[in-house]
């Protein structure tokens, strides 16, 4: 049922040194052409604007998850012993296909468009595409028991601990790999260690005490990467310019419907209440780009503003925003000079909290030496206090240059 294949799959990455592909289901979604698209959506979709190495893509990206569940697999023991080879082939396909749902530019797109990735990654799972077929090919069924342990409802929680929780593969491939491509430090911790020190007790992820202080580090990079790289101005600097240009495309379209001058690629986002998953097939950020390059022409001044702002990277300034009557004096200032407030006076608000106690199987637990179960923040002094503080929030106004 799940062959193996004539000679083990080694791919080079930068993070794990090798991806091992022992699987022919799991080659063969990698070759599929849902996954492939994955190489034309890039990791972090504003982030290359400030760090220009941020290039990488959600296909290395999920091949890096793909390998982290595989060594969970087989290396942490209650894990290698209590799964059947189905329920391991499932989490690998799981990690492998978690994003296959991903939109252009993350998140800033689900934003605008409102798709959630995760709906289209269990829609692409679920309906008619190649990866459905090659998974059903394998085992029928298969593709449902894969959407549930992304969304949460497999039987075995065990499996969706995997991917999705506070600690996951996920989040320890994200963190490494874009601390790695922007070039900063902030995201590094000791993925051996925790793998290490991973348990499983009443079919739960633990971590023994020994591990606590590799996870204290992995909280500390959580946070210090959303303040200094995911939640840099410049970026939402970029993805402010981005959703006012869909704005922009979408009153146009408003009232008249040819508005785009035979301009189809953001049809199935703009025009239609639902995209079909051929749109959704169709649209990565090479097609975006050359969508913002050809709206540089059009006779919209406003529009072709905003896509030549995206394209040459002249981007807005900001400023945090203290009181109301800063908001109305840059409003007043901004239309003075010529600009429409609705599209370039925008508001962006953040908050983070590096962990979030909330004592569910997707918390922390720490498996304590006398075998008591503690959640990491009643054992680990450095993560109580952070999350004892203030939530740290950030409230900026995105503004054009210049006035
Ligand atoms: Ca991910």
């Amino acid at each position: 049922m799940f062959k193996k294949l004539d000679e083990v799959k080694v791919l080079r990455d930068p993070i794990h040194d090798y991806i091992h592909i022992e699987y022919k289901i799991i080659w063969d979604c990698v070759n599929s052409r849902e996954f492939q698209r994955l190489r034309r959506i890039k990791q972090q979709g504003s982030s290359f604007v400030t760090y220009h190495t941020a290039e990488h893509t959600r296909f290395g990206h999920s091949l890096g998850v793909y390998e982290i569940v595989r060594r969970m697999c087989e290396e942490v023991k209650g894990i290698r012993n209590s799964l059947t080879l189905e329920d391991k082939i499932v989490v690998m396909l799981a990690g492998l296909l978690h994003d296959i749902g991903h939109g252009p530019f993350s998140h800033t797109f689900e934003a605008i468009s409102d798709i959630k990735h995760e709906i289209y990654s269990c829609r692409i799972l679920e309906e008619d595409t190649e990866i459905h077929e090659i998974l059903e090919n394998a085992k029928r069924g298969l593709s449902s028991s894969v959407a549930c342990v992304i969304n949460h409802t497999h039987p075995n929680p065990l499996l969706s601990q995997m991917i999705n929780a506070q600690l996951d593969a996920d989040r320890m491939d994200y963190l490494l790999r874009d601390a790695y491509f922007t070039g900063t430090t902030y995201g590094e911790f000791d993925l051996e260690r925790i793998l290490r020190t991973l348990r499983v007790k009443d079919n739960t992820i633990m971590v023994k005490e020994s591990g606590i202080h590799s996870i204290e580090d992995y909280i500390m990079a959580r946070y210090h990467m959303y303040w200094q790289v995911y939640y840099h101005p410049v970026a939402r600097s970029f993805e402010s310019v981005l959703s006012a240009l869909f704005e922009r495309m979408r009153d146009l379209l408003a009232v008249n419907p040819n508005a785009l001058n035979g301009l189809h690629v953001f049809d199935g986002f703009i025009n239609v209440d639902k995209p079909t998953l051929e749109d959704h097939f169709l649209l990565d950020e090479n097609v975006c780009f050359y969508g913002f390059q050809q709206l540089m022409f059009h006779d919209d001044k406003i529009l072709s503003d905003l896509a030549r702002r995206l394209v040459n990277r002249d981007l807005f300034q900001y400023k945090d925003i203290d009181d109301s009557k800063l908001i109305e004096q840059i409003t007043k200032r901004a239309t003075r000079a010529g600009y429409h407030p609705k599209y370039y006076i925008r508001m962006d608000r953040v908050r983070q909290r590096p962990y979030q106690p909330v004592g569910d199987d997707k918390s922390i637990w720490i498996l304590m030496d006398n075998g008591e179960v503690k959640e990491i923040s009643e054992s680990s002094t450095i993560v109580s206090s952070l999350i004892k503080g203030r939530n740290r929030h950030d409230n900026k106004l995105f503004f054009p240059k210049g006035i």
